[in-house]
C-alpha cells in the first residue's frame, strides 16, 4: 500500500515582483493533519507563499504539490478552482444573500440533499453556530461569520486549507475562543492547514509547527518549543519573543555570561567560529534583593499576572525579568540578577 502523499510539498519555490524576491527558495512539507503557521514581519513573503499554494500567484521557479498532485511546476500553474485547496481570508467571504446554512452548503451543492443537510449541521455544530443556521451573514457577529467561513471551506473536504490572518479582524478576547473552535474543527475533520500570522504567540498556540520567514526565506521550521527555546539565529530568537543577547566567554571550556556560568548545550560540543551570544528570555531571569547587588531596576511594566522589569547589569547591558505580581520592586532598587536555567540557547554573534 502506498503511504498517503503529504498534503503539501513546496520545493525551491521562487517568486519575484520586479526586483523584490517575495519568496526566495522555500522548501517545506506538511504532515497529514498538520497545522502549520507561517510567521514573520510584514513584507517577508508569507502572503505570497500562501497565495502561490492557493494558485492566486504563479511561481517563477520550483514546484508545489498538494496531496500528490503537482499544481505548479514553475512553468504552468493550476488555477485556484482546480486545486483541492480551500481558502479563508481575514475578512471572511460569505455570500451576503445566502443564509449561513446555504453558505456552508454551497461548496457541496452536488451532494444529495439529505447527506448535505447532515454534513452542514455537523459542521455548524462543531463551531457552535448551529442555532444561527437560518440567519444571514449581516445578522451575526464577526467571530460567528469567521467560524461560518471556515465551516464552509472545510465542507468539500479540501486536501489542504489555507487561512490568511483569519483572526486579525477579531478582538483579542474573541480571538482565542474562535481559534480554539477552529482547531477543534480542523482536528476533528483531519484537515491539514497552513495559516498566515504576524503574531508569534498566536503562531505557537495554533501551529503544530511554525515556519519563521524573513525576506522571502525560511529561517527556521519547527515546533513552538523548538523555535522559541532553540532558535537558529538572532533574528528568530528576537522575532519569537522578548530576548536579550549576552556575550558568552569560553575559558578552558567553561562557558559564562554576565549572569553566571552556563552549561554547554549537549548538541553543540564545539561552538560556531566567530562566537556566540546567549539568548536571555525574561522568564529565565531571577532577581534577588541585594542593596550591594551589581544590577539595578531601570524600568517596569505591570501586566496583571506578572511584572516585567528592565534590569541594567554592571556592564550596562539590559536584560528583562518577568516576576510574579507579588514581587513588586521600585525603580532604582539594587538587585542581583541570575539565570534560573542552566543552558540558555546560544546563537551566532552575527546578526541574522
Ligand atoms: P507578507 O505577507 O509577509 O507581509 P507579502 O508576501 O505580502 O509579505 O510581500 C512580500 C514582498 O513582495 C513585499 O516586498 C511586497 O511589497 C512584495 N509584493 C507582494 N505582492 C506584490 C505584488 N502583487 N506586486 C508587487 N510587489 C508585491
Amino acid at each position: 500500500m502506498n503511504p498517503e502523499p503529504p498534503p503539501l510539498q513546496v520545493r525551491g519555490a521562487l517568486r519575484s515582483f520586479g526586483h523584490t524576491r517575495a519568496v526566495d527558495g522555500v522548501d517545506l512539507e506538511l504532515h497529514p493533519g498538520e497545522l502549520l503557521v507561517l510567521v514573520g514581519p510584514s513584507g517577508c513573503g508569507k502572503s505570497t507563499l500562501l497565495r502561490s499554494i492557493a494558485g492566486l500567484v504563479a511561481l517563477d521557479e520550483g514546484s508545489i504539490t498538494v496531496g500528490g498532485l503537482v499544481v505548479d511546476d514553475g512553468r504552468s500553474s493550476t488555477p485556484p478552482e482546480h486545486r483541492p485547496v480551500g481558502m479563508v481570508f481575514q475578512d471572511h467571504s460569505l455570500f451576503p444573500h445566502l443564509t449561513i446554512e446555504d453558505n456552508v452548503a454551497f461548496g457541496i451543492r452536488k451532494t444529495p440533499a439529505a447527506e448535505r443537510k447532515a454534513a452542514v449541521a455537523e459542521l455548524l455544530a462543531m463551531v457552535e453556530i448551529e442555532h444561527l443556521a437560518q440567519r444571514y451573514p449581516h445578522e451575526i457577529s464577526g467571530g460567528e461569520r469567521q467560524r461560518a467561513s471556515v465551516a464552509r471551506a472545510v465542507a468539500p473536504h479540501p486536501r489542504l486549507l489555507l487561512l490568511d490572518e483569519p483572526f486579525a479582524a477579531l478582538d483579542p478576547n474573541l480571538r482565542e475562543q474562535v481559534r480554539t473552535q477552529l482547531v477543534t474543527l480542523l482536528r476533528a475533520t483531519g484537515t491539514p492547514a497552513v495559516f498566515v500570522s504576524h503574531d508569534q504567540a498566536e503562531a505557537m498556540a495554533l501551529g503544530d509547527r511554525v515556519a519563521v520567514m524573513r525576506a522571502g526565506r525560511l529561517e527556521q521550521l519547527g515546533t513552538g518549543p523548538e523555535v522559541y527555546d532553540h532558535p537558529a539565529n538572532r533574528f528568530v530568537a528576537a522575532f519569537m519573543g522578548d530576548a536579550a543577547f549576552l556575550p558568552v566567554s569560553d575559558e578552558d571550556g567553561r562557558l559564562r555570561t554576565e549572569l553566571g556560568p552556563i552549561e554547554r548545550p549537549a548538541d553543540a560540543p564545539t561552538l560556531p567560529a566567530g562566537g556566540v551570544v546567549a539568548v536571555i528570555r525574561p522568564a529565565d531571569v531571577e532577581l534577588e534583593a541585594d542593596p550591594d547587588g551589581p544590577d539595578e531596576i531601570v524600568g517596569s511594566v505591570y501586566q496583571g499576572p506578572t511584572w516585567t522589569y528592565d534590569v541594567r547589569l554592571a556592564s550596562g547591558a539590559v536584560v528583562r525579568s518577568t516576576r510574579p505580581r507579588s514581587e513588586a520592586v521600585s525603580h532604582g532598587t539594587r538587585v542581583r540578577a541570575r539565570l534560573d536555567i542552566a543552558c540558555p540557547a546560544l546563537v551566532p554573534i552575527a546578526a541574522g
